[in-house]
């Protein structure tokens, strides 16, 4: 069975002598893995469309019973060249992606989240700020994939968060001062500033969200946070965080 879809590469290995194994977030059906036979050699087919960050239309080929899908060529739909040629913009892009190929789950379709995914490295690629770009993406698609943090209410005794608060990694939301048994580790501290400005980048117009302009104190505040549940959620650090923080400092 022929197929086309518009996806975004999220990954890629060398496969034997010439294949490529790629992995794609597709707007159709989610992230999913295919196989582009001899896509080492063949640039009539591939060219660079299935390079790092491209946006896509990849045209595939399925055989029932058969677990890898085969990807026949690629139409760049918007190439992303501009993200590998700076190291702040590659540390951003390669964590935003990571963290696709950690949680979204194989073959479930999440228009939203391409959406997203698409337009940020678009941005990113048009050269944004690239820490404020992967603050806006871990906030918006933790959101979309159903891991939203629990910001404007105590976890505990639900006050709402008019003053400090403090994350809470574990449970993926927040306590007030009151509430907190102090553990001896290090609090991360969310600002009522902070709170308010997770939520507006949350709800806003995507097309409108370059408009906020947070402090640096508020971005190291959600940096901390948002490492903390990521940790939570992915199990581990992300391979890319490592990369970040050594060319990014925050
Ligand atoms: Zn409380």
């Amino acid at each position: 069975m022929k197929s086309k879809t518009e996806a975004v590469i999220i990954g890629s290995m060398n496969l034997g002598e010439a294949d490529k194994l790629v992995t794609f977030f597709s707007l159709e059906r989610g992230k999913l893995r295919g196989v582009a036979k001899n896509a080492r050699k063949s640039f009539r087919r591939f060219g660079a469309g299935l390079e790092l960050f491209t946006h896509a239309r990849l045209h595939l080929y399925e055989k029932e019973h058969q677990e890898l899908i085969r990807i026949e060529s690629s139409d760049i739909v918007s190439q992303h060249f501009d993200i590998a040629g700076d190291l702040d913009r590659l540390a951003a892009g390669s964590v935003m992606v990571e963290l696709v190929r950690e949680i979204a789950p194989e073959g479930e379709r999440n228009p939203q989240a391409f959406l997203l995914l698409a337009h940020l490295l678009h941005l990113l690629n048009e050269g944004a700020d690239p820490l404020f770009l992967l603050r806006i993406f871990e906030i918006r698609f933790l959101s979309l994939l159903g891991f939203q943090p629990k910001l404007d209410k105590c976890l505990s005794c639900g006050c709402g968060a008019a003053r400090p608060m403090v994350f809470y990694g574990l449970k993926g939301g927040v306590l007030c001062p009151d509430c907190l048994v102090s553990s001896g580790e290090d609090q991360i501290q969310l600002s009522p500033g902070a709170i308010g400005f997770y939520y507006h980048a949350l709800r806003m117009d995507l097309d409108k969200v370059t408009r906020l302009k947070p402090s640096a104190e508020i971005m190291r505040e959600l940096d901390r946070a948002f490492a903390s549940h990521t940790l939570h959620i992915v199990g581990k650090r992300l391979k890319s965080d490592g990369f970040l923080r050594s060319v990014c400092p925050l």
